[in-house]
């Protein structure tokens, strides 16, 4: 027998109304490129984003067609994130840290219609845009009076709300349409794009707002230094609007000093990003001698957040979640609140506690198998692959049959490339990352390509790229190889400049061991655990000289 209820679909453009309507004094506050602090409360934010959700219709944007943005975190790329999703056409945030030819590939493959970029990202645009697909409108995000002297023709952001009417009828369609559109890096060979609907979207919104009780308070502020090109923020674009918090967005200075200050300023409570950008507030933290006002919460996901880390944060009374997802995840998977009975335990346990990654979000279901695909227990001892199924999960990938088809087991799960143990209290720790993949600074860089191109060098017969472990961007990547035979051993400045045309400066190695062989699997690839067990003390340069 069906329920008799109603069937509303769920659409990223309900979060707007509701935020606006619910929390119309809450506010969107943004450093902006232009040098100064904008502000706008939820309701001024829904009557620009409507605006520009015309003006888009004006320019001839339709339901489906991929509008990009190349941004920082501001108040405009809020806007481009609910007007494009509002009026069912797919937002398509862009990383400007890929390579140019990742960014042309994307741009492409996405088949972009409309790309907006921030005043920073005009050089980058004009140096790939001859390989950008031809009939492109480019916006830039700023108003007439700050619009660079572009040497492409663009229209200007603030050009396209004015005049525009300030109220909508959002169009209602089904809740499974596209919305979001995020490229994620391969092992091997292209970024791989995950497409969000507005049914996972809202749903991922709602789920976070119900996990982080310590976050979202009405009232209190939240600074996604998490960028909003990358996977939609960890979802904070949503959960701030339904839960009314203020938001308080960085721009393009992630520096400890400037965080400290503006966070300072905006008594912002919660902060969200990846270890490295904690790595230098904390600096600044200590040559202050305090923390910024109100700051109470850190939420640290991306890469595993050091313990010490932790530690650091929670001894100045700001609690830490330590959260895990994927891209593909929409992201977040789950997230590490002490349970209640662990109030009273001893401080140290509860940093064990907080080093793990957390318990599974409320949709999204873990199991952990062996080798063979047979389920391992949940007993925080069996170390197996993570897979994850939900409604926050990709079923595939954007117009990639060969990925898609790989993307799923024989369960219907999702295959995270992750190697972790489930505790009995359901708490999450990754092991060990079975995917070829090496995170810097929280983005990544595939050593599959790395390898391949390395070896194209005549004087490279072998090469392996592994992470290895560095201070500030938790990894970075270094060059393990063999050399031909008879070849002189070309130096690193040779190696980089061999590899530079195809990637982007910080993801190239910072050092090459040279080895008389490289241990292999049973079937033959690269082993990559021997390989790191192989080099256990070895020691990035950096650490080296500061020895
Ligand atoms: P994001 O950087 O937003 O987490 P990505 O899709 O770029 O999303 O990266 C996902 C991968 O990053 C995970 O599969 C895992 O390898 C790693 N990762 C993310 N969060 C953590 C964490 N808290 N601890 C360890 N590894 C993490």
């Amino acid at each position: 027998m069906k329920g008799m209820m109603m069937h509303q679909p769920l659409l990223v453009s309900e979060i707007l109304e509701f935020g606006a309507g619910a929390y119309p004094k809450a506010e969107i506050v943004s450093v902006r490129t232009e040098g100064d602090i904008h502000r706008e409360t939820l309701v001024e934010f829904r009557e620009r984003t409507i605006q520009l959700a015309h003006g888009l219709k004006a320019h001839g944007v339709e339901l489906g067609d991929r509008v990009a943005t190349l941004a920082w975190n501001g108040y405009r790329h809020m806007e481009l994130y609910y007007a494009i999703s509002g009026i069912g056409a797919v937002c398509h945030t862009i990383n400007p840290r890929l390579s140019a030819e990742q960014m042309i590939y994307i741009v492409n493959h996405a088949e972009d219609k409309v790309l907006f970029l921030d005043t920073t990202f005009v050089p980058l645009i004009a140096a790939v845009k001859d390989h950008l697909p031809k009939d492109m409108t480019y916006v830039i995000m700023t108003d007439k009076a700050h619009m660079p002297d572009a040497p492409f023709e663009a229209l200007c952001y603030e050009d396209l709300l004015e005049g525009q009417p300030t109220e909508i009828e959002w169009p209602l369609f089904d809740e499974e349409t596209a919305c979001g559109l995020c490229y994620t890096s391969g092992t091997t060979g292209n970024p791989k794009g995950a497409l969000y609907s507005h049914r996972s979207t809202v749903l991922h919104g709602m789920m976070m707002s119900v996990m982080q009780t310590t976050t979202f308070n009405e009232g209190l502020s939240v600074l996604p230094v998490v960028p909003l090109f990358h996977v939609n923020a960890w979802g904070l674009p949503y959960s701030s609007l339904l839960s009314g918090m203020n938001m308080v967005m960085p721009g393009p200075a992630l520096d400890g000093e400037s965080l400290f200050k503006l966070m300072d300023q905006e008594k912002v409570f919660s902060a969200w990003g990846v270890p490295t950008i904690w790595q230098g507030l904390l600096g600044e933290i200590e040559k202050q001698g305090r923390k910024p006002e109100g700051f109470g919460d850190v939420v640290i996901g991306g890469s595993a957040a050091p313990r010490s880390m932790i530690e650091a944060f929670e001894k100045m009374d700001v609690s830490v979640g330590h959260a895990w997802g994927m891209t593909e995840m929409s992201p977040v998977g789950t997230h590490g609140i002490m349970p209640k009975w662990m109030e009273n335990e001893p401080f140290d346990t509860r940093i064990d506690y907080k080093s793990k990654q957390g318990r599974r979000c409320f949709g999204v279901e873990l199991k952990l198998v062996d080798e063979d695909g047979n389920r391992l227990p949940h007993d925080g001892k069996a170390v197996g692959e993570l897979y994850v199924r939900g409604n926050t999960v990709v079923s595939g990938y954007f117009k990639n049959e060969e990925a898609s088809a790989k993307a799923l087991d024989s369960e219907g799960w999702f295959g995270t490339g992750d190697v972790a143990t489930i505790d009995p209290n359901g708490f999450l720790s990754i092991q060990d990352r079975a995917k070829d993949l090496i995170k810097s600074g929280g983005e990544w860089i595939s050593s599959i390509d790395l390898e391949n191109i390395a070896m194209a060098h005549p004087a490279i017969a072998q090469a392996a790229a592994i992470g290895v472990a560095h201070p500030r961007w938790d990894e970075r990547p270094i060059l393990v190889a063999v050399a031909a035979e008879g070849a002189e051993k070309p130096d690193l400045d040779e190696v980089r400049e061999h590899l530079s045309e195809h990637f982007a400066k910080w993801q190239l190695p910072d050092d090459v061991v040279w080895v008389d062989s490289i241990p292999l699997t049973a079937t033959g690839k690269f082993s990559k655990l021997n390989l790191r067990k192989q080099l256990a003390d070895y020691k990035h340069p950096e650490l080296r000289e500061t020895a």
